[in-house]
């Protein structure tokens, strides 16, 4: 087990365009283990492998705690609905915002032997699909915020 530094907003890392995995080696595999190992200890429900300083199109999810999914090179084919919500990133502590994200997404992606394999979402684990992927693009959600980007005790009130 690794913890990795999560990289916090300002640092350059988290604008960058993740390259594709074209391949699945030790080494990505400890990435990934390594990213799964990060996120829960951080308590977070997902995490993007820029978060951690590496431009690979590689994330993590989880959002019940005992659903771990593992996206390589993932692509949004579908979308419907919409919510409106809280939402928060590891590479923004303390804060929360209000985002719009669909309330369906369906995802596209790979698994750790390059299998494609699709995988569907409602609620929050489509808004983690939406928000984990533009992390991979360079984006955090802070650009999408509506109104103020929050403190997290401010909008627990
Ligand atoms: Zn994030």
């Amino acid at each position: 087990m690794a913890i990795r530094n999560i990289r916090e907003m300002g640092d350059a890392v988290l604008n960058k365009t993740c390259k594709e995995v074209k391949e699945v080696t030790g080494r990505t595999k400890m990435l990934i283990q390594d990213m799964f190992d990060t996120m829960y200890e951080a308590q977070g429900v997902g995490l993007a492998a820029p978060q951690v300083g590496i431009l690979k199109r590689i994330t993590v999810i989880d959002v019940t705690g005992e659903d771990p999914i593992l996206l390589i090179n993932p692509v949004i084919l579908e979308t419907s609905g919409e919510q409106t919500g809280n939402e928060g990133c590891l590479s923004v502590p303390g804060k929360t915002g209000v985002v719009t994200r669909p309330n369906y997404v369906k995802v596209r992606a790979y698994d750790e032997n390059l299998r494609p394999f699709e995988i569907e979402g409602t609620e929050l684990l489509a808004r983690a699909f939406c928000h984990e992927i533009e992390h991979l693009d360079g984006h955090l959600y802070v650009e999408k915020v509506e109104g103020e980007l929050m403190d997290v005790e401010d909008a627990e009130e």
